[in-house]
């Protein structure tokens, strides 16, 4: 028995080292983008990401329990601190044509140069942490009360147009809540009473988000969006995450 503790010991040791950080540099004009890789055991054909280096909540969260259960790889992007420009692209709205040269036009920051330097930077992320995957689980946080929640997506709200069908749980709080593209998600955690939401692939806007790239390429996808600072609330939203892959994606 003593033995068998010992050994367990070790593992859980063992397990925790075992989490690193990969990071793979690329250039964007002045600037340069880091993707750190934070591994446990990996967990193949899922891939949890994070892209918004602000949103710091989500990513806490995610680290710690990959760390803790000792599975999964995040990859989570990083812009230098001495760029002298400011970031002039929001790296959620880049994995479409169409959105990227919107994110650019609308920073002021769009030539055929920059557009092209930039999709080559999309591209390398895509083939390197999305494509090929059975899942890809991204982490966002919002603000309290702020632009965007789950009731936005209603029929008559801001983005009704980009929901196939909406769950509202009136016991929790309306910025916390789950965004997917696939059916069986969207039923596996609505019957976890989750705020969540249906992705329409048909008449979603084409932002270039990372919804609309898997949405156009029938991949699934999961976007766990909480509010900043609701660390115990992401924990257990990602604790149902963990137990739907392993129900739906073993
Ligand atoms: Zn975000």
């Amino acid at each position: 028995m003593k033995r068998l503790l010992a050994t367990i010991g070790i593992y859980f040791i063992a397990s925790a080292t075992f989490l690193s950080a990969q990071p793979h540099s690329v250039k964007l004009g002045n600037t340069l983008i880091q993707w750190l890789q934070f591994c446990s055991h990996p967990s193949p054909g899922i891939s949890w990401v994070h892209v918004h280096e602000n949103e710091t909540t989500s990513v806490a969260a995610t680290r710690a329990l990959i760390d803790s259960l000792g599975k999964g790889c995040l990859v989570s992007w990083r812009h230098s601190p001495d760029s002298l420009q400011p970031q002039r692209y929001d790296p959620n709205r880049i994995y479409t044509p169409e959105g990227l040269k919107k994110t650019l036009q609308a920073n002021g920051a769009y030539s055929k140069p920059g557009f092209t330097a930039a999709q080559r930077v999309a591209r390398q992320f895509i083939s390197k942490y999305v494509d090929g995957n059975r899942l890809v689980v991204a982490l966002h946080n919002n603000s309290d009360g702020g632009g965007l929640h789950i009731k936005s997506y209603l029929p008559g709200g801001e983005y009704a147009n980009d929901a196939a069908e909406v769950f509202v749980n009136e016991a929790e709080d309306i910025d916390d809540f789950f965004y997917t593209t696939d059916r069986r998600i969207f039923d596996f955690l609505k019957a976890r009473g989750f705020n969540i939401l249906l992705q329409n692939n048909a008449s979603v806007t084409n932002d270039g988000s990372l919804s609309v790239y898997c949405g156009y390429q029938q991949m699934a996808y999961l976007n766990i969006e909480a509010q900043q600072g609701h660390l115990q609330e992401q924990k257990r939203m990602m604790l149902a995450v963990f137990d739907m892959i392993e129900t739906l994606f073993k």
